[in-house]
């Protein structure tokens, strides 16, 4: 299976068979197709392979691509899964339609602003740092209700869900249910979890967002 549709096709198939094994609907799983690395030209047979909703990691990268991208096809939901700096946001805010990486109080602050700078208001999800890696972004699991407080109390942020990357050297299922329990600690729906390694166990435990790379266009050169 070497070509982008094909590749496409296959993994729906898994999502479809992944809900039903865990007796969920498929219209719960949204698949982001994360284009991180890849071209216009890589990315356009998938968007005409009928998939609208992509994930993008570095600001500056997605700002290059995507503006003459959504030109040609507007109903495209783009999403923020990586990192995010207080220099970054306005773009970041004029940009995506929904950022997974909200964590810490500096970017909730400049997000903020942005949003009612521009009368923008992208969908917003906190990040957690299930496995307390330090390399790692993300909010650590205990100080997750604060931050969320905070967001919608000081801020009055509408935080939809969270957002996690597991430990690579660790069971990925521990760091899903874990998330998936401070979710509804919080009363959040969202949760975006699963990548192309783990996400049939994502599902199974409860994603709603899932976010799949190398499955859809083939191996990254790095990151
Ligand atoms: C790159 C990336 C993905 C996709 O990873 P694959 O293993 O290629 O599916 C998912 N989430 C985040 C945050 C990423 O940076």
């Amino acid at each position: 299976m070497n070509n982008p549709e094909q590749r496409l096709a296959e993994v729906r198939k898994r999502i479809r068979e992944a809900a039903q094994a865990a007796g969920r609907r498929e219209e719960e799983i949204k698949l982001i197709a994360v284009s991180k690395r890849f071209s216009a030209d890589d990315i356009i047979p998938v968007i005409e392979a009928g998939q609208t909703r992509f994930g993008e990691n570095r600001v500056q990268e997605a700002k290059a691509k995507w503006p003459a991208l959504r030109q040609a096809h507007p109903d495209i939901e783009l999403h923020l899964i990586g990192p995010l700096q207080s220099n970054k946001c306005a773009d970041a805010v004029a940009l995506f339609d929904v950022i997974h990486t909200v964590d810490r109080q500096k970017i909730a602050r400049a997000l903020k602003a942005e949003m009612e700078k521009q009368g923008r208001k992208p969908r917003l999800l906190v990040q957690v740092n299930t496995g307390e890696e330090p390399q790692k972004a993300g909010i650590v699991p205990r100080e997750t209700s604060d931050f969320i407080d905070y967001c919608k109390n000081e801020l009055g942020l509408d935080i939809i869900g969270l957002m996690c990357i597991p430990p690579i050297d660790e069971e990925a299922a521990l760091h899903f249910a874990l998330l998936k329990n401070l979710a509804e600690d919080q009363g959040l729906k969202v949760l975006s979890m699963g990548m192309s390694g783990d996400f049939e166990t994502a599902i199974a435990l409860g994603a709603t967002h899932i976010r799949i790379g190398t499955a859809i266009f083939g191996q990254r050169d790095y990151g």
